[in-house]
């Protein structure tokens, strides 16, 4: 099998693997209990958060535990929302190009929760455009949350400009980070970094006052997710409980904290040596490249600034083709890839962020994601590639969108 889709999830590294069965097998007892049992499960929760805040170089009582990155997520903008209700009509701004777990959200909030939600465009490079921010926020703006990176297409948005505008305004800024952390450089600028580690190019991370991550997208476990929240930001928790300093309640997921622990340690090992992402990176522009020149008529769903696409991800769209069924037929050959298109009750959709972007249905309709990892065997590129442009000579012409 030839994986590429990192971007849906990663394998869980085996120092991951190992940390969470010593927790299973070691550390099960309730970190809230006063026997020592239960107090070396706290020690160990305690440890794990501190290599977690790292690998952002945040503190790690900043750190809240999730069941996920969509949970982080929900915890951020319901916690706004509550934290809030004294604005008579609250306004909540983000974008179109949001995954679902912020798109969803965002609409529910608007519908179940009277607050009116204000959805920012996508430049044609599938960016977004800080003065579209700087047009919409106003004084009853409560929350503007913007994904670091996207999830379809890798593209990067301005942060930092982004960030500007919000604290400029007074406005919390929330940062879905799920295609970021781990991934990419991170510095939110409020640990202790003294040793040569991550550092963003640019200074985004001092911008953000939520940051949402999900472990499974850099080789740890899923069903763990953290909700990094700056010191001194307004925040009311919607799951309210004594555990993580009393902002969301449940026992701790010891083995997920762990497991979460050794892969940002990992990540943080990979992110230090800045050629390793640049190799990966032109891994990935050799694919795509290959691809190109393989399939006739193939375009790259991409801004042309290199800088503004996270290293690992490549959108590739093959006119007059499906993507489901070109999907399938690349499973059936070993290689797993994904679309960004949705099928809902039998019709199918062409990926609303494609659509954001302003691509053509037609070539939304046959667009393709391929994300590689840091473990990415290059040299099964070739042969991807291959069976990539096997796959769309056999499809062309047969199956009309
Ligand atoms: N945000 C982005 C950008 C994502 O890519 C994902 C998952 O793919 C999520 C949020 C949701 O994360 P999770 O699947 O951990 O709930």
């Amino acid at each position: 099998m030839i994986y590429l889709d990192n971007n849906a999830t990663t394998m869980p590294s085996a120092r991951c693997r190992d940390a969470m069965i010593q927790a299973i097998d070691e550390l099960w007892h309730n970190p809230s209990s006063m026997y020592r049992a239960g107090q070396a499960a706290k020690r160990a929760v305690e440890l794990g958060r501190a290599s977690i805040a790292k690998l952002i170089n945040g503190q790690p009582k900043e750190l809240v535990f999730c069941g996920c990155g969509t949970c982080s997520i929900h915890t951020a903008m319901n916690g706004a929302v509550v934290t809030h209700r004294e604005v008579e009509h609250p306004n909540i701004i983000t974008t179109q190009i949001e995954h679902p777990a912020v798109r969803y959200l965002s609409k529910q909030v608007g519908e179940r929760m009277g607050v009116e939600t204000r959805w920012l465009p996508a430049t044609k490079g599938g960016r977004i455009d800080a003065s579209a921010l700087a047009k919409t926020i106003d004084e009853n703006t409560i929350l503007v949350s913007v994904q670091w990176a996207n999830n379809e297409t890798g593209v990067i948005h301005p942060i930092a400009e982004l960030g500007r505008i919000c604290r400029e305004k007074g406005v919390t800024f929330h940062v879905d980070g799920v295609q970021w952390v781990g991934k990419m450089p991170t510095n939110v600028g409020t640990g202790n970094a003294t040793e040569l580690g991550p550092a963003n190019d640019d200074d985004a991370g001092q911008w953000i006052d939520m940051l949402s991550f999900a472990a499974h997208k850099f080789h740890g476990p899923k069903g763990i997710g953290v909700l990094w929240i700056r010191k001194g930001t307004k925040f009311a928790p919607s799951s309210p409980g004594t555990q993580e300093l009393g902002r969301r309640g449940g026992t701790e997921n010891v083995p997920g904290i762990l497991g979460m622990a050794a892969a940002s340690e990992e990540a943080f090992e990979f992110l230090s040596d800045p050629s390793k992402m640049k190799n990966m990176a032109a891994h990935r522009d050799w694919f795509e490249r290959r691809v190109l020149e393989l399939v006739p008529g193939a375009v790259v769903n991409a801004p042309a600034d290199p800088k503004h696409r996270v290293w690992n991800t490549t959108n590739i769209a093959f006119p007059r083709l499906e993507a489901e069924v070109l999907l399938l037929m690349l499973s059936e050959r070993g290689v797993c890839a994904s679309a960004g298109s949705a099928c809902s009750s039998g019709s199918l959709e062409p990926s609303p962020v494609l659509l954001a972007m302003g691509i053509p249905p037609e070539l939304a309709h046959g667009s393709v994601r391929f994300s590689i990892c840091r473990d990415t065997d290059p040299g099964c590129l070739e042969e991807a590639a291959q069976t990539v442009a096997a796959c769309v000579k056999q499809l062309s012409g047969a199956i009309p969108v």
